[in-house]
């Protein structure tokens, strides 16, 4: 029997990684170290005061199996799909995307007042949604609740539910939590979150305790053990962290790239289609 306590079990260091055609980023999820932690497959953090880190972008690339979720904290992304979707992810905005079945997309990061800064997820979908029709969630960054916390710190609820307060992404398989939290110097937070779902921390601005006695600083991710409750403290810096939880699916994965299926049968079957022209979702 766990605690009620969920304490840190792991620290990743986040590693620089190339992605798209061409962007700097920094990843914490998809790693050897860390490969993934059911039911979420990937987590990188890009954002450079640089653009030539960045403006090669990722052009059109295909999706299958997965979720992919973009919140920005300042510039843009823009984006195109083969749904004929296309618009701008800005500072503050949430991009759920269910890749689903098939999706061809690009996404290309621009600066807004020199600054581009943001954060990719991938969620895993259960096989019984894996080859369902794509779809998003826009989520506007006035739509997203923000509440002030005890000892004045700020939380915004994009998925679940904080107090009597619910997140604006809805019917999610994963069930997830995705806050951004952030805490002034000599504060405290306290969370319950599902037990049994995964959950984690990236720590992306000034550091803070994440346990009872582990200090924690940005940038890290932190990988909390399984029990109710998350704690986490501040002392002479403040604190700005992701926090996501999510119900973890126990499936076999077979990952490719920009595909995440069950088996490697279900991975040359999307490759296949890819060369036939038969990728996208249909229907
Ligand atoms: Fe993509």
């Amino acid at each position: 029997m766990e605690s009620a306590q969920r304490g840190v079990v792991r620290i990743v260091t986040p590693v620089r990684v190339l992605e798209g055609a061409g962007v700097r980023l920094m990843r914490s999820i998809a790693l050897p170290q860390l490969d993934y932690l059911d039911p979420f497959l990937l987590f990188d953090h890009f954002g450079s005061d640089n653009p030539a880190d960045y403006i090669a972008g990722f052009p059109m690339h295909p999706h299958r199996g997965i979720e992919t979720v973009t919140y920005m904290l300042a510039g843009l992304v823009h984006h195109k799909d083969s749904l004929g979707n296309e618009g701008s992810i800005r500072a503050g905005d949430v991009q759920w995307m269910s890749a689903g079945g098939g999706i061809l997309h690009e996404e290309m990061p621009k600066p807004v007042d020199g600054k581009m800064e943001g954060f990719q997820l991938w969620v895993n979908l259960p096989a019984k949604l894996k080859l369902t029709k794509p779809c998003y969630q826009e989520v506007a960054s006035a739509t997203i609740p923000e509440v002030t916390l005890e000892g004045g710190g700020t939380l915004r609820l994009i998925a679940g539910t904080f107090g009597s307060s619910r997140g604006p992404v809805k019917d999610i398989a994963a069930q997830p939590t995705y806050f951004d939290v952030t805490l002034p110097p000599g504060t405290s937070f306290l969370h319950t979150l599902p037990r049994g779902q995964a959950a984690f921390a990236y720590i992306f601005r000034g550091e803070g305790k994440f346990d009872d006695d582990s200090t924690v600083s940005s940038p890290k991710l932190a990988v909390f053990g399984d029990g109710e409750r998350i704690r986490v403290t501040t002392e002479e810096s403040e604190v700005r962290f992701v926090l996501a939880s999510g119900k973890p699916l126990h499936e076999p994965i077979a990952r490719y790239g920009p595909f995440v299926m069950n088996t490697a049968e279900e991975i040359d079957q999307a490759l296949r289609d890819l060369r036939n022209g038969t990728f996208v979702w249909k229907g």
